[in-house]
């Protein structure tokens, strides 16, 4: 192992804040000391100096007063031939450059210089990481689909093998980021000469040319503590300690390195963050140069990302079908334009559907893959478009049928994941494209059945004994079983229209969050569906089956204690165990008084608007003010890190349209204020919601951003329209 230089570190640290003093002092000069700014879409202002420090940088003085207090991390700058040799003052240094250059960044986007263009490819790096993207990913973070975050910093030595260290990294589902150069090349750079689609859809992100833009993966990485850790800003220690644990980053440092490369990756080992570099970095110099051992070199490119994995200890399971193309979620954003298009199904182009059917065990044969159609070999061979019928037939012990739709709504990311198959929808409205590459590589019809069987299997292992699919060609058979498959599908739906909370005894927990946000359970009943929108009741049931001792756990709901707000002794019971003691009861429906705790990855926030009399609701990703006078992201900041807050709460989307959605508080008649975008998605569903409350045409009723994005206004309109919760008791 080699170790680290800590005099480049101090010195490079002098240098970074020296000139963050420059600029600052210059920015000032222009626009006057009292200039206010803020990053896009965060609630944390300079996300690593409040972290770290508890200080919010709201202006240029403010930068001032930060940038003093990276000096006073900042040890005497070694000379040439006294080096200094302690870590602390390196690690402490480190630090103090990655204040530096979070300051140097909110100075260049005062002057309009970020997020930066390349001058060589034109391409738009992305600049500042914002709140909104930590909470997107937080459910792929838990649940281990996204094991861990890489940031590449400098240039591979051609762009081949950058090329091949992505792929790599992008086949373990790896979330890599791109900063720095190294003799005028970048990976970036590398990879868009290769055509390589960039950008969060294929969890390639460049952030920016320079060394000094890896702060923003870094100050990014650091909001993973405040928002799902609920650490309080200024606890650097705590903060330190959750990214170390929690948050599985690391560098792959590609070329030479540098003063400025040495010092904020001393600022990254601070976080945790390990580093492999593909040179020759010194050991440890006659003169006792200050070491530490955060730093691995490989010169095999080829075992490079292998080696950064093995120092981070990450853990990573990664299941492949036998499929002739990359595999994997990092390929699942891919959009296949109608020029690189091969073939495509369905998407109203051509009838198909995708259908999961249980049957008996004797009834299939496990493996067998059918592609049955006249001619079907001679019409995939021209392209086009064409009829598809996939049916994907299960049988195992624990089946049940509940789980045909659970088991069906993966089929999506089953043919998604791999590279050049694009899918969208489901059911009967399914579309699939395949691209020239994956053909010319071999993929065949076959295959989509291939990946069906295998990703089956494996997802739900322990419930599924044997899965056979059938793909059909011929527009007749489609056509014929797709009347099968809709009757089924009716079927189902009824069914799960009668699963409501008082038909059953059972409850589930989700506790994934938890490796994030330690105190924080979701309640999941089957008229609620957890706040991040991805699980719902029966997908716990059928968690709790394949793995009894996950993050998905049965909770009997014992007795009731209160119907209004939904309130029963197994309930709380568990709760008091699963949160270690931090809760102690819980009401399901109601938002005023104990109501469900949020981790951070909600869909939605629901917050009273006490003038009003009533809720509004935001989605994730709303960048706009709302009537409480809170933006999401401020309202996020107030609602996470798994604590009950009366009067705010995160929800899936569609709880929305519950009925048990805040009924112990008056139900949907006490939603004053909602996003347009929301509206819309919900609007079928809503209406029909109304209709039941005896509220006909509500929606048009309830206030957006287009109407308002303050309380005033609101309550103007609410009056002109004659909104019902005018009319209402009191909310509190
Ligand atoms: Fe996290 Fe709740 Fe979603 Fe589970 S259901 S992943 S605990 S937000
Ligand atoms: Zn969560």
């Amino acid at each position: 192992m080699s170790k680290i230089i800590a005099s480049a570190a101090i010195r490079g640290a002098h240098h970074l804040v020296r000139q963050a003093e420059e600029m600052l002092a210059k920015t000032i000069a222009e626009k006057g000391e009292h200039t206010p700014f803020e990053f896009p879409d965060t609630a944390y202002y300079l996300p690593m100096i409040y972290a770290m420090t508890g200080f919010p940088v709201k202006t240029l003085s403010d930068m001032k007063v930060a940038l003093g207090m990276a000096k006073e991390q900042l040890h005497p700058e070694p000379e040439e031939n006294l080096w200094k040799p302690y870590l602390g003052e390196a690690l402490d240094s480190g630090m103090a450059s990655l204040f530096a250059e979070e300051i140097m960044m909110a100075l260049r986007y005062i002057q309009g210089l970020e997020p930066v263009t390349d001058p060589e490819t034109g391409y738009v790096y992305n600049g500042f990481i914002t709140d909104t993207i930590q909470r997107n990913l937080g459910i792929q973070l838990v649940d281990g689909t996204m094991p861990g975050f890489a940031a590449i910093i400098g240039a591979a030595p051609d762009d081949d093998t950058a090329v091949k260290i992505v792929r790599e990294l992008q086949e373990k589902n790896i979330l890599t980021f791109l900063s720095g150069h190294s003799n005028g090349n970048s990976v970036a750079r590398q990879l868009l000469r290769k055509g390589i689609e960039l950008g969060w859809e294929t969890r390639i992100v460049p952030v920016g040319p320079d060394t000094e833009h890896t702060i923003y993966p870094l100050s990014w990485s650091v909001r993973a503590s405040l928002i799902f850790g609920g650490k309080k800003p200024g606890d650097f220690r705590a903060h330190l300690k959750y990214t170390k644990d929690r948050v599985f980053a690391f560098a792959l440092v590609l070329g030479e390195l540098d003063d400025i490369k040495w010092t904020t990756g001393a600022g990254a080992i601070n976080m945790g963050y390990p580093a492999v570099c593909d040179t020759d970095v010194p050991v440890i110099h006659p003169t006792g140069v200050c070491i530490y051992e955060e730093v691995e070199k490989e010169f095999d490119h080829d075992k490079i990302v292998q080696k950064v994995i093995e120092v981070r200890g990450l853990k990573i399971i990664v299941e492949k079908p036998p499929i002739p193309v990359s595999y994997g979620p990092a390929f699942e954003g891919e959009r296949i334009r109608k020029e690189d298009m091969f073939i495509e199904f369905g998407g109203a182009r051509t009838p198909a559907f995708e259908w999961v059917r249980m049957r008996e065990m004797e009834e299939i044969e496990d493996g067998k893959i059918l592609v049955t159609g006249e001619n079907w070999k001679e019409c995939f061979e021209q392209g086009g478009k064409m009829p598809l019928a996939i049916i994907i037939d299960v049988a195992g012990r624990k089946m049940q049928k509940d789980f045909e739709s659970v088991i069906e709504r993966k089929v999506h990311h089953n043919i998604n994941e791999a590279q050049g198959v694009w899918h969208m929808g489901q059911r009967d409205i399914n579309w699939i494209r395949i691209n020239h590459n994956a053909k010319k590589d071999g993929f065949t019809l076959e295959h989509l059945g291939i990946i069906n069987a295998t990703m089956t299997h494996s997802r739900f292992r322990s419930i599924v004994d044997k899965v056979q699919v059938t793909v059909y060609t011929d527009e007749k058979d489609v056509l014929k079983f797709q009347e099968e498959a809709r009757a089924a599908y009716k079927e189902r739906d009824r069914r799960l229209g009668g699963l409501v909370d008082d038909a059953v005894d059972t409850f589930y927990s989700c506790l994934l969050c938890q490796s994030f946000a330690p105190s924080h359970v979701c309640v999941i009943s089957p008229e609620r569906l957890g706040l991040c929108g991805a699980y719902n009741w029966l997908d716990c049931k059928a968690a709790f089956e394949i793995d009894p001792t996950g993050g998905n756990q049965p909770i009997l709901k014992g007795d009731l204690i209160d119907s209004k707000y939904g309130r029963y002794t197994g309930i709380d019971e568990y709760l008091k165990k699963a949160s270690g003691g931090a809760l102690e009861t819980l009401n399901l429906y109601t938002i005023m008084e104990n109501p469900m705790t949020s981790c951070g990855c909600f869909e939605c926030i629901v917050a009273i608007v006490p003038e009003a009399n009533g809720v509004m609701i935001v989605q994730r990703g709303h960048t706009g003010m709302t009537p409480v006078g809170m933006k999401f992201s401020t309202l996020a900041g107030t609602v996470g890190g798994g604590t009950q807050n009366p009067g705010f709460m995160g929800i899936g989307r569609n709880f929305i349209v519950s009925r048990k959605f805040l009924s112990g508080d008056g139900g949907i008649k006490r939603v004053v204020w909602m996003t347009k975008n929301l509206k819309e998605s919900l609007r079928e569903a809503f209406d029909g919601r109304a209709e039941e409350e005896g509220a006909p045409g509500l929606l048009d009723k309830i206030a957006d951003e287009t109407v308002c994005e303050d309380s005033e206004k609101l309550l103007e309109f609410l009056a002109g329209v004659g909104h019902p919760a005018l009319e209402m008791e009191p909310i509190i």
